[in-house]
C-alpha cells in the first residue's frame, strides 16, 4: 500500500497545456475516483501516476517517494486499462502470469500469484480457458487478474468498465469494491461517469479543464458542491 501527493503538477503537450496545477494528497489504502467530462485530463493524470507520461512541473509522490524521474516499471503500481486486450493465444493462467514471467519469476512465485488471484476474482475453473472462450465479464476479471498477480502498492483503472454493457458494468462495479476491501489496497480509478464514482468512491475528484473543482467524499459533493458545474455534473442523470 502506499499514499500519493501531488503538489502543483502540470502537463504540457507542446505549448499546450492540459492540466493547470493540481495538487492532491491520496491516503494509503484509499479508493479515489477522477470523475469529469471526456477530455478534462483525468487518463494524462493517471498516466503520469503510472510514469507513462512525463510531469511538465511540480512533483508526484508514491509511498514518500518522489517518482518524477522513475521509470514505470520501478513504480509499485499496476493499471488496468480500458481496452485491456488479452494475449488470444494464451490460457488465462499464462495472461496472468505474463508479466511475471517478463520479469523473471520463478514458476513457484508464479503459480502461486495466479492461484492467489484466480482465488480472490473467482477464475479458478476458468484458468485454462483462452480469452475467446470466456464471457466479457470474465475476460475484465482476467485483466484485473494481470494486475493482482503483481501485488502492487497502487492500482489504476483507467476507464475499465467503459466497454461493458450496463448490466454487467453495475456488476463489476460491486466486484471492484469488493476487491477494494479485500486487498485494501491505494486505487485510483477514472471515470467519466458519475454514478460510478458516486456508488464506488471514497473520495471523489471532480476535473474539468484540466483542474480540481472539488474533492470530497461522494455525499459531501452531492449535499454540498462547491460550484455550479460539481452541482450539474454530480446531478445530473448518466
Ligand atoms: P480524459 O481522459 O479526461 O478524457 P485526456 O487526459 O485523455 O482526457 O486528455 C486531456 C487533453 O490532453 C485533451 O485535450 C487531449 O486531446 C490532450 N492530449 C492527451 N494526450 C495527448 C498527447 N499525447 N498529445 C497531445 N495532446 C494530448
Ligand atoms: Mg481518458
Amino acid at each position: 500500500m502506499a499514499s500519493i501527493a501531488l503538489h502543483d503538477v502540470r502537463k504540457f503537450f507542446g505549448h499546450h497545456p492540459v492540466l493547470h496545477g493540481i495538487s492532491l494528497d491520496i491516503r494509503d489504502g484509499e479508493f479515489v475516483i477522477l470523475v469529469g467530462p471526456s477530455g478534462c485530463g483525468k487518463s494524462t493524470l493517471l498516466r503520469m501516476l503510472a510514469g507513462l507520461e512525463d510531469v511538465s512541473e511540480g512533483e508526484i509522490s508514491i509511498g514518500g517517494r518522489v517518482v518524477n524521474d522513475m521509470a514505470p516499471k520501478e513504480r509499485d503500481i499496476a493499471m488496468v486499462f480500458q481496452n485491456y486486450a488479452l494475449y488470444p493465444h494464451m490460457t488465462v493462467a499464462e495472461n496472468m502470469a505474463f508479466s511475471l514471467r517478463l520479469a523473471g519469476a520463478p514458476k513457484a512465485q508464479k503459480d502461486a500469484a495466479v492461484a492467489r488471484a484466480a482465488e480472490i476474482l473467482d477464475l479458478a475453473h476458468l484458468l485454462d480457458r483462452y480469452p475467446r472462450e470466456l464471457s466479457g465479464g470474465q475476460r475484465q476479471r482476467v485483466a484485473m487478474g494481470r494486475a493482482i498477480v503483481r501485488d502492487p502498492a497502487v492500482f489504476l483503472f483507467d476507464e475499465p468498465l467503459s466497454n461493458l454493457d450496463a448490466k454487467l458494468r453495475v456488476a463489476m462495479r460491486t466486484e471492484i469494491k469488493a476487491l477494494h476491501q479485500r486487498l485494501k489496497t491505494t486505487m485510483v480509478y477514472v471515470t467519466h461517469d458519475q454514478i460510478e464514482a458516486m456508488t464506488m468512491a471514497d473520495r471523489i475528484v471532480v476535473m474539468n479543464g484540466g483542474r480540481v473543482e472539488q474533492v470530497g467524499r461522494p455525499l459531501d459533493l452531492y449535499d454540498k458542491p462547491a460550484n455550479l458545474f460539481v452541482a450539474a455534473f454530480i446531478g445530473s442523470p448518466a
